[in-house]
């Protein structure tokens, strides 16, 4: 795991005292930050700058020329060592800390004990950039993009909007309250302040609460969503969209933890892939859970690996909504084969190798699944086998009973589209012995019939038939 070591948190500074030791170009940078605030600003230093003096000449700060003492820092929030001299930015830190203060050493991240954010200021909206130092370029855009893309008038909008949050909590149902809030902020919100600025937003505000008090409750509904092979920039906008709806979202094992986080934070998330510890969910139970939700009226998003129409027994929950009068739709998703095919750079068709692609299962309700062996045997047929890894040998010995080639060309991709995604080319013959390594963790793919191409190159394969690579 990687941990985060600087953990955002939002400061009181209102009215309370903030010391710098330092009135140079180095405070001022920090300085103008904490003008936002109404921090009692006192600044200690023998050569302003131009940007010190003036703020000090305006009564926005008070300016002494000289070293702070202890008494100076009593009752102190947070100081800062700004002198662009170590030792006086010891003594001062020091101090500091001794009175309770937090302390900040300019462009000194290792005895720091917070760091300065860059800031982006809807008040009451606060957005805070941090890089940990490492990128102020970066750090940079990133507030001039969240400028663009925030109006001036989010924190008027956002002020207004907690005035008024008792009366629309008072609202029935949550589905109601959040389509109150959407519409506010998204919708009606900026348009009454541009028309009539904040007296028009309050107006709105109330017609709106009314308007939607009126309306019938929305029927709960069910989006069966594919949420593609794992890599998050893989799902569609559309899956996107209705998990960011959704008010509970109903997940399978192999969704990536990375898709889950788009998930809106208030939804509720219920893993019901989970098996072997404790209760296993049965396919009767995930069915009720979506009827028991979506009777309440709730948003409900069935996300499932890949594609919701491939191996994902996407037909039998369709029947069970159908039968609870339920509404629903599919969102479609890239399937594991697709991206497995785009991870090893070859085409799942070829003009005059094979002209029939085959979805095939290594396991189905009765174990290792049976299929129509002699046609999978020809030699150019091509197939994506979903759940192969432990039915290989099963799959080895049916092959080439049915008079496969033992060299037809079998790619193992694991993991396919994700950081650890793993590329292994074998043959038929040796397939169970890759397997039986034990390399192959997590979600595997088998293409029968396809050999790595050059993208596999490109991460280092080497083309041997038992070579092995991983892309990371
Ligand atoms: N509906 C899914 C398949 C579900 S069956 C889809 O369209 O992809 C589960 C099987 O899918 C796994 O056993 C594995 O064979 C395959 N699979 C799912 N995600 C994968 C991934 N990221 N890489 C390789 N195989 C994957």
């Amino acid at each position: 795991v990687n941990f985060v070591r600087y953990y955002p948190i939002f400061i009181d500074l209102e009215n309370r005292k903030v010391v710098f030791s330092g009135a140079g170009e180095h405070a001022a940078a920090k300085i103008r930050l904490l003008l936002k605030t109404s921090a009692d600003i006192q600044v200690f230093g023998e050569n302003p700058c131009e940007s010190v003096s003036q703020w000090a000449a305006g009564g926005r700060l008070k300016l002494w020329h000289r070293e702070p003492t202890a008494t100076d820092m009593a009752g102190a929030r947070l100081v800062y060592g700004a002198n662009d001299e170590p030792a006086m930015d010891r003594r001062a830190v020091e101090l500091g800390k001794k009175a309770g203060a937090l302390a900040n050493l300019v462009d000194n991240l290792e005895e720091s004990e917070f760091l300065t954010p860059a800031m982006v200021d809807r008040d009451p909206v606060t957005i805070a950039i941090g890089t940990e130092g490492t990128a102020p370029v970066l750090a940079r855009k990133i507030k001039a993009d969240i400028e663009e893309m925030l109006p001036a008038s989010t924190g008027l909008l956002a002020r207004v909007a907690e005035a008024f949050r008792p009366i629309a909590a008072t609202l029935v149902s949550s589905a109601k309250r959040r389509t109150f809030w959407n519409r506010y902020f998204f919708e009606q919100g900026p348009k009454a302040i541009e028309e009539g600025g904040e007296t028009a937003l309050e107006q709105r505000l109330h017609q709106l609460f009314d308007e939607i008090s009126l309306e019938q409750a929305q029927p709960g509904s069910v989006a069966l969503v594919g949420a593609g092979p794992g890599d998050p920039e893989l799902l569609t906008l559309k899956a996107r969209r209705v998990l960011n709806d959704a008010d509970v979202v109903l997940y399978d094992n192999l969704v990536s933890a990375e898709i889950l986080e788009l998930a809106r934070r208030e939804a509720l998330l219920v893993n019901v892939g989970k098996k072997g510890f404790g209760k296993g969910w049965k396919q009767q139970d995930i069915n009720a859970l979506m009827i028991e939700h979506a009777g309440k009226g709730a948003r409900i998003v069935r996300l499932k690996s890949g594609d919701p129409t491939i191996f994902g027994r996407l037909d039998e929950e369709i029947e069970a909504l159908d039968n609870a009068g339920i509404d629903w739709h599919v969102v479609p998703g890239i399937t594991a084969a697709s991206a497995a095919s785009a991870g090893i750079g070859a085409s799942l068709t070829r003009r005059g190798r094979n002209s029939a692609l085959q979805f095939v299962t290594g396991h189905d309700v009765a174990g290792f699944a049976e299929h129509d062996w002699r046609q999978l045997a020809r030699k150019d047929a091509t197939a994506a086998i979903y759940m192969g890894v432990k039915a290989a040998a099963f799959i080895r010995g049916r092959l080439l009973m049915h008079g496969a080639l033992p060299d037809t060309p079998v790619t193992v991709v694991a993991n396919a589209s994700r950081a650890n995604q793993r590329v292994v080319a074998t043959t038929l013959l040796k397939l169970p012995d890759v397997v039986k390594t034990g390399e192959i963790t997590g979600p595997a793919i088998l293409l029968l019939g396809l050999a790595p191409k050059r993208a596999a190159a490109a991460v280092g394969f080497v083309s041997n038939q038992t070579a092995r690579t991983g892309t990371n």
